[in-house]
């Protein structure tokens, strides 16, 4: 038969960019692309514990339905969590989400009427391009530099967008940039989205992997109007195959935002909502994060080492203070998919993310996502080496 789809699946296809991953896939090719956190790094021998005790007849209810917005009990220790963050709240300010990726596309879904506009960082995180598009949004893009979003720059944009609906931001270590957003440009994004009266959406998945520097408040907690949508995730701190996030948002919105996920997925998996929350109540998941930060803070000095010493100077790197990801640039001109594609993947089998992927509009071709989280040391430091020495003899080539 002929499938005649919706207007909105025009908006959901494939890219070029994912064609090449795929290449990227090669078992022999080292792939700076993913974002995964080192599974060396999953807590599996508690987590085995903790799935045989509930597997059993007492704690069957594991496996009953439960509610929408989540196991209550994972819910005060996710708002223990905030609140000792400087975010406060309460179990009832949160709906437990199928991961961080979830919390995008029920806000999408709750604002977006086609043609409404976006406001994004300059690139931003692809899956969140993702999860908008099928609303048939428009983006604005706003310029990010060291310290984040530009907020001169969201002013302007702010300025010529009449059907601004959401800022949307990752302001602690931005995939794909690396960078963390200043608190002064905090304060200044929440005073002009109470100006426009705008929706901010908040995407933290990264925000306990910090390695360095001072602890920035979140733009919830600067947040008197209520009007911050702040996501979470255990992705990157507990395991993303558990597919457990959280979303924090005030009185109808978060009714509205359970609504729509109700109407979803019914409810996250009620097994995965116990085991994490049994691997907070049994477990200093605090101790678990700070194994996990020293590994990618050993893995970022790695990474950035190798890229000082190897890579031509033409091409930059961010310094991460945190996350999992640096970004390069390299000379105007340079296409990093093509040099990817012939030179990179052939002759050196390392792939990274060909940064034009990440801008909502259009953008340079010249720089290039790279993970420093998901392979062991000495695969990261000869891949790193290997793709530096390529790019050099390309460039000088
Ligand atoms: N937001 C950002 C910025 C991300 O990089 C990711 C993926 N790593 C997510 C959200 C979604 O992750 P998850 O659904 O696994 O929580």
């Amino acid at each position: 038969m002929t499938v005649r789809f919706a207007a909105r699946v025009d908006r959901v296809r494939p890219s070029a960019i994912r064609e090449l991953l795929r290449l990227g896939e090669d078992p022999e090719v080292v792939s700076f692309g993913g974002g995964y956190p080192d599974p060396a790094l999953f807590p599996v021998d508690e987590l085995r514990a903790i799935f045989d005790d509930l597997l059993t007849p007492a704690n069957s209810r594991v496996l009953q339905y439960a509610g929408s917005t989540g196991l209550l009990r994972l819910r005060e220790q996710v708002a223990d969590r905030l609140t000792a963050d400087g975010t406060a709240c309460t179990a009832e300010d949160l709906l437990i989400t199928s991961g961080g990726q979830q919390g995008l596309d029920l806000v999408a879904k709750l604002v977006l009427d086609p043609g409404d506009t976006v406001i994004t960082e300059d690139p931003t995180f692809l899956g969140a391009l993702i999860a908008f598009n099928p609303m048939e949004p428009t983006y604005a893009p706003v310029r990010i530099d060291g310290n984040g979003m530009d907020t001169e720059d969201l002013e302007r944009v702010l300025a010529d967008s009449p059907r601004a609906r959401m800022i949307y931001t990752v302001p602690d270590f931005q995939n794909p940039t690396g960078v963390t957003m200043s608190l002064p440009r905090r304060r200044r994004l929440i005073e002009l989205a109470n100006e426009h009266d705008l929706l901010v959406v908040e995407d933290t998945p990264y925000r306990s992997l910090r390695f360095e520097g001072d602890h920035l408040p979140t733009l919830r907690s600067l947040d008197t109007q209520g009007r911050v949508v702040h996501l979470g995730s255990f992705s990157k701190i507990l395991a993303p195959g558990f597919r457990l996030g959280w979303l924090l948002a005030d009185g109808e919105v978060l009714q509205k935002l359970s609504l729509l996920k109700l109407a979803g997925d019914t409810q996250c998996s009620t097994l995965t909502m116990a085991a994490a929350s049994a691997y907070l109540d049994r477990y200093d998941i605090d101790a678990h994060i700070a194994t996990i930060v020293a590994a990618y803070r050993r893995k970022r000095d790695l990474a950035l080492s190798v890229l000082d010493e190897r890579m031509p100077a033409g091409v930059r790197h961010t310094a991460p203070e945190g996350g999992l990801f640096t970004w390069l640039t390299f000379p105007d001109g340079v296409d990093t998919a093509a040099l990817m594609q012939d030179v990179l993947l052939p002759q050196g089998k390392v792939a990274y993310v060909p940064g034009a992927t990440f801008f909502p509009v259009a953008g340079p071709a010249s720089h290039a996502r790279v993970n420093f989280s998901g392979l062991p040391d000495d695969v990261l430091v000869a891949g790193l080496t290997r793709m530096s020495e390529l790019v050099g003899a390309h460039l000088s080539g």
